[in-house]
């Protein structure tokens, strides 16, 4: 009787996914497989993994950054489930997201010792405005995956800083330098920060530096995507 109930809970709640999702994918505009959701396996197993290892040294602000790593280089493919992420509140692709990274380097992370995975934090006004943090979604769906602690408390985001996109590099650093403050005094030594995307690494650093001044021993840094490193 029980097990039926909860069958039944199942269904509905599967018919309710279908409703929120359109059961294509948002790719490639196949019908979705049963327990995929907005982006089919064959599109995710598509993306390219940059296969860069800790690619630290290579970022422009690597400033307090011990230790770097992104999933995927940015193509057609990687810049809709970003978008579906960023502009459609599809919170299912950070699940997923979260989930893929934290497989893909799941050994290299355990081997890292972390105490705690925290978000980039977005500004409150922002928060607000937007109603959710791509990079907390991802944080939380990643460090269930390696079993560290997750704490989105930390690091606060002060400033508003305006949009990066636009920006050059020595202004990217400007603009989120002092950007980030901690909260309390945190007993973490060891830290993940999560982010969606890395270009110049001045918000991680920005991070970071926030970070240091309240004791942190060790910082890594992981990111869904990046740009094609050019040659
Ligand atoms: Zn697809």
């Amino acid at each position: 009787m029980i097990k039926e109930k909860r069958f039944g809970l199942r269904q509905l709640w599967s018919g309710f996914i279908d409703i929120i999702y359109p059961p294509f994918c948002l790719v490639c505009n196949i019908k979705l497989s049963q327990g995929e959701h907005v982006i089919c396996s064959h599109c995710w197993d598509k993306l390219i993994p940059t296969h860069l290892g800790n690619w630290q040294n290579e970022v422009t602000h690597k400033e307090g950054l011990d230790y770097v790593l992104t999933g995927w280089f940015f193509d057609e493919i990687f810049q809709n489930i970003i978008h579906s992420l960023k502009y459609k509140e599809m919170r299912i692709v950070a699940k997923e997201l979260g989930l893929r990274l934290g497989k893909m380097f799941l050994t290299e992370l355990q081997y890292l010792k972390l105490d705690v995975v925290i978000p980039v934090p977005l500004h409150p006004a922002k928060l607000r405005s937007r109603g959710f943090n791509q990079s907390d979604l991802i944080g939380k769906s990643l460090s269930k995956v390696i079993g560290v602690p997750y704490d989105f408390k930390i690091l606060k985001r002060t400033k508003n800083t305006q949009s990066q996109t636009t920006l050059g590099i020595d202004e990217r650093k400007l603009n989120v330098s002092e950007a980030f403050s901690v909260s309390s005094s945190p007993s973490y030594k060891r830290y993940l920060i999560v982010d969606d995307v890395l270009t110049t690494g001045a918000t991680l650093a920005g991070c970071a530096f926030a970070l240091r001044e309240k004791k942190a021993e060790f910082i890594a840094v992981i990111t869904s995507g990046t740009p094609k490193i050019e040659a």
